[in-house]
């Protein structure tokens, strides 16, 4: 019997994770990928991956905490069981990595090295150098390449996905893609589709996030009838060099490694850094969150420097930029240390800036860079540990039958938003339990093997798909795509970032319908019918103003503060009085609030397509909170454990969970 047949788009960690399992269970693979396998974003990846390790343990560390940090991280947004199977399995991700031949760094006991990173108190996160990401994937790559030599994974490099081809049942049966170079297109039979497409930084134009990052092919599902879930959640680094052409990250690492982050304490001090006393340094950070410092999640931290930028604290007089401090005075950490476990990320900012960042403080700032939303996915509980039931084909598939999603494609892991270092963390995870949960949906496929599907459905599809493009190559009309990308990111970074307000989001959604149809009267500048990628990049426009319109929608409508989604029209001000009767009664009020918030807010955002328009249908689904019950989420904010206080005497019963009923959905 000839082996079944997946398709997988998408090279980067997720993709090549689940590869190798696919592989391993005798499944024949597909890969396609727009870039080398090896240069999928990926690479990119500088921290470092969680997990609970031998050192955290000792210190009282478990992964119920792992799971814990990772959901109150997300605001609650995230649902628990795959989120809980996911930091269950991470010390055997790291383990497998380090069989594979991650170089991970280790301590001179020849442990794996470890160090902090955001929303945790834990020193959790391995790593490797600075080039995390690259080693994993190389690791990967090997077994992968092993597979192609034994035939069972046939890779196809820049090619372009165009569509899922789904039968007359919905049931989907493989894709359409494009050669890249001779601009073929064909079909790809599969009795399954992954999508490991990564995310779709691209809609904000400048982020810290890979040129392919577009989301194009995640638009092309949703078109397709995948609904995409949380778009509004976006995450936006605080630490970043801000560049012309892109915005380039400065890993959670350097804080991990004791970096600070700080301003003049009096505003337009535009003294060198070095010249500027201890005294005269607000660590604000580190003032506001004692507990957490530097390292409260991104959320947090990226709002904080906003915020102080905008009070007129900035460092630089012509932009907004804050110091990020790893030199020896400030951090009491002698330079070659620090050399050796953040070097690729000191030669970036020396490379870009010209000034060595171990000799004077960096100017830095914040910068869009990680999609929470993305297509929608289910998972199966499982009854008894509360994490995932495996062996269920409904693990990672959307609600297209027979279409998966898995890694920053999918919206699954992080809620409102992501921790540092458990993004590559998810896509191994869910790569990995392709295995399986494909192994259970191959062994029972809706509707037959894709042999039995009658090649007429390929044909049509593909010429669908030729015609479009024949139509796209034609286009000849006075619009650039280069230009209308341009004020796409600039409207989009403006107005649906950090800070959120409703009649800028009604704006931009107006702005949006400007752009689209400016779009329809693009012209190609290379009609070429060899390597134009003037066309892919033209097609992808039309993808990213798509999803511009999804996550706007969801901003608009979702009039509340949780994680990266921040409106202050609908934050619930913090206790502020004096005497502590009056402060107890702010509380209180401040935790009802809270109680309120969570009954009309706690749920995922749910978006459609609407064939022939730009505006999504978008309705609700509940989250999942069984197991942690959710909880105000003030990372030891100076002056909030009054909240925390009361929140846990007067709004939870003994058992933790919310004291009134529906408090939370479940
Ligand atoms: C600068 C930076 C540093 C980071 N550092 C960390 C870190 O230290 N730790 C951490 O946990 N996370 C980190 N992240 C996040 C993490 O790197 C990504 O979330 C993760 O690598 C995404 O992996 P992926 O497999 O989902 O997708 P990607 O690695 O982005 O791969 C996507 C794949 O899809 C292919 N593709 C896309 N569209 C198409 C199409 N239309 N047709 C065909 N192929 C297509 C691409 O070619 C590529 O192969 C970082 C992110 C950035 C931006």
């Amino acid at each position: 019997m000839a082996r079944q047949r997946v398709v997988i788009i998408g090279g980067g960690l997720a993709g090549l994770a689940a590869a190798m399992q696919l592989a391993e269970d005798d499944v024949q693979v597909d890969l396609i990928s727009m870039v080398p396998v090896k240069r999928s974003h990926s690479v990119c990846a500088q921290g470092g991956i969680n997990c609970v390790n031998k050192f955290t343990r000792a210190q009282g560390d478990t992964e119920w905490n792992h799971f814990d940090d990772s959901v109150y991280g997300g605001e609650f947004l995230n649902n628990q069981p795959p989120v809980k199977e996911m930091c269950d399995w991470a010390p055997r991700i790291v383990d497998l990595s380090d069989r594979l031949g991650v170089p991970f760094n280790r301590s001179g006991e020849g442990n794996l090295a470890v160090r902090r990173f955001g929303g945790t108190l834990f020193k959790r996160t391995v790593y490797a150098g600075a080039s995390t990401g690259q080693q994993l994937l190389y690791a990967l790559d090997e077994q992968v390449r092993r597979w192609e030599v034994e035939g069972r994974i046939q890779k196809y490099e820049f090619w372009e996905f165009l569509g899922p081809i789904l039968d007359d049942q919905g049931v989907c049966r493989g894709c359409v893609a494009q050669d890249m170079f001779s601009l073929e297109v064909r079909a790809f039979p599969g009795d399954a589709l992954i999508l490991a497409t990564g995310g779709c930084g691209l809609v904000y134009g400048k982020s810290t996030m890979s040129m392919v990052c577009t989301g194009g092919a995640n638009a092309r599902a949703y078109k397709a009838g995948v609904s995409y879930a949380n778009g509004e959640f976006v995450q936006v680094h605080p630490t970043a060099i801000p560049g012309a052409d892109k915005l380039r990250l400065i890993s959670e690492a350097a804080r991990g490694e004791s970096g600070r982050v700080w301003v003049p304490r009096n505003k337009g001090d535009h003294r060198p850094p070095n010249q500027i006393a201890e005294h005269e340094r607000y660590y604000f950070l580190e003032e506001r969150y004692p507990t957490y410092g530097n390292l409260v999640p991104r959320d947090i931290a990226t709002r904080e420097i906003f915020a102080i930028c905008k009070e007129g604290y900035s460092v630089n007089p012509s932009t907004f930029a804050v110091y990020l401090d790893l030199t020896e005075r400030a951090t009491g950490i002698k330079a070659h240390v620090l050399r050796k476990k953040l070097g690729n990320i000191l030669e970036i900012y020396e490379k870009f800036r010209g000034v060595d960042p171990l000799m004077e403080p960096m100017q830095i700032f914040p910068a869009v860079h990680y999609s929470m939303g993305g297509l929608w996915v289910d998972f199966e509980k499982h009854s008894q540990t509360g994490g995932l039931r495996l062996e269920s084909p409904r693990n990672q598939q959307t609600n297209v039958p027979g279409l998966f999603a898995i890694g920053e494609a999918d919206y699954q892991y992080h809620g409102a938003n992501r921790l540092g270092a458990n993004s590559l963390l998810s896509c191994v995870f869910a790569g990995l339990i392709m295995g399986p949960a494909l192994r259970s949906f191959l062994g029972n496929l809706p509707g037959g093997s894709v042999d039995q599907v009658p090649g007429r459905l390929f044909e049509q599809e593909t010429a669908r798909h030729k015609q479009e493009f024949e139509g796209l190559l034609k286009k000849d009309g006075p619009e650039n795509a280069y230009e209308i990308h341009r004020e796409l990111g600039e409207l989009m970074t403006r107005n649906v970032t950090v800070v959120r307000r409703n009649d800028e989001l009604r704006q931009t959604l107006d702005e949006l319908a400007k752009l689209r149809e400016r779009f329809g009267r693009c012209g190609l500048s290379d009609h070429g019918t060899w390597t134009n990628q003037t066309l892919s990049f033209t097609r992808a426009l039309g993808d990213m103003l798509l999803l511009a319109r999804v996550i706007t929608t969801g901003a608009l409508l979702r009039d509340e503060c949780r994680g990266a989604h921040y409106k202050p029209e609908c934050a619930i001000p913090a206790p502020t009085a004096e005497s502590s009767d009056e402060l107890r009664k702010q509380a209180r009020t401040w935790c009802e609030k809270y109680q309120r918030q969570n009954q009309e807010w706690l749920k995922t955002t749910l978006a459609r397509y609407t064939p022939g328009s730009d505006d999504p249908q978008i309705t609700y689904e509940p989250v999942d909170t069984t197991l942690i019950p959710p909880r105000p989420r003030t990372y030891g904010l100076k002056g909030a454990g009054i909240i925390d206080q009361v929140w846990k005497e007067s709004f939870t019963t003994p058992a933790g969970q919310p004291a009134s009923p529906g408090a939370a959905a479940s």
